[in-house]
């Protein structure tokens, strides 16, 4: 029997497995995530933030259903590293398993500046479940730096000074061109430092000022999430998985889908949540072609 494992069950990997299954009922399907949850709509974290929502709407599939659809999902697992020739991949518990086809779909989040003081309570990057629920927990300091510039850091700023917070948004770039919501301050400058015993009190800037602040969430820097990756003859550009039309990498029978893949011809960039769901439909017929030859 085939083996395909994807890494990956957010918009991309969740789409790709369950239609592959719909047309392949005879190969074994593998789907592995780091994250605790199945499958749930990454787009409504914010709505979830601003108290909109409820946790339960997010979710948009049940864990067993998976076993349904005869889909062997691990969940709570990292992929840590891959071994192509032997066509495995080895989780972060040193489980090993073995595929005929691989496809990547692990997508591209915010990191963390490798600064002093990254590490203390009261730091935050905003992508999964996961993050939002330790951070609405935390969520009770009076000032929050939020270091970013693109639309979703200031839409968090924005929920965060709806909430009577204090709220910076710190930024290299000029933010004159984006309508902020109220309560907003803008510093133009960076982070260099976080300062404060384990939890965070104060940052620092490249000027050198320091002022008090309670926690700090960074949505700046964006890179793919590709560390296992490391050690093999995976193509990248510019930061992506280098895929030809088919979402194919240079390594035979090793594909990637959704916001990790860009296609070397073009302008790669940030993928929306509908692009990268077509994306995925369109893998899983291509497959389903290699599949039946
Ligand atoms: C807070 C937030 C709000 C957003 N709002 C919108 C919006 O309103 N509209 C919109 O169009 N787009 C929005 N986006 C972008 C949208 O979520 C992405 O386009 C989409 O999620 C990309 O899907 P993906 O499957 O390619 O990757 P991702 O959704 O990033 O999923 C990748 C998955 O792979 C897992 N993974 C990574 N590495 C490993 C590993 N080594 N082992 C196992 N699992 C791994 C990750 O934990 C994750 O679950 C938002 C993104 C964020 C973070």
């Amino acid at each position: 029997m085939i083996k395909i494992a994807i890494i990956g069950a957010s918009a991309s990997g969740h789409t790709l497995a369950l239609n592959l299954r719909e047309n392949n009922k005879d190969c074994s399907i593998t789907l592995i995530s780091e994250e605790d949850s199945p499958f749930y709509d990454r787009r409504l974290l914010l709505e979830l933030l601003a108290g909109r929502i409820k946790e339960e709407e997010l979710l948009k599939f049940k864990e067993d259903s998976y076993t349904k659809e005869n889909i062997d999902f691990i969940k709570n697992k990292r992929v840590a590293s891959l071994n192509i020739h032997k066509k495995s991949l080895q989780l972060k518990t040193k489980d090993v398993i073995n595929y005929d086809f691989l496809v990547v779909c692990s997508g591209r989040r915010h990191i963390l500046p490798e600064i002093t003081g990254v590490k203390k309570t009261g730091v935050f990057n905003l992508y999964s479940l996961a993050d939002f629920r330790e951070f609405m927990n935390y969520f009770i300091s009076d000032t929050v730096c939020i270091a970013g510039t693109g639309d979703l850091a200031v839409n968090i700023a924005g929920i965060i000074a709806s909430k009577n917070k204090e709220v910076k948004l710190i930024s290299a770039q000029d933010m004159s061109g984006f309508n902020l919501p109220a309560g907003i301050k803008v510093i133009n400058s960076e982070i260099v430092e976080i300062i404060g015993e384990s939890v965070v009190q104060a940052v620092k800037f490249k000027e050198g000022k320091i002022i008090a602040c309670h926690s700090v969430v960074f949505m700046d820097k964006k890179e793919g999430s590709i560390d296992f990756l490391k050690g093999t003859n995976v193509e990248l550009f510019q930061g992506f998985i280098a895929v030809d039309g088919f979402g194919e990498t240079n390594c035979q029978g090793i594909y990637a889908c959704g916001s990790v893949a860009g296609r070397k011809s073009e302008t790669v960039k940030d993928k929306d949540w509908d692009e990268v769901i077509t994306e995925s439909i369109r893998l899983s017929e291509h497959l389903s072609g290699v599949l039946k030859v």
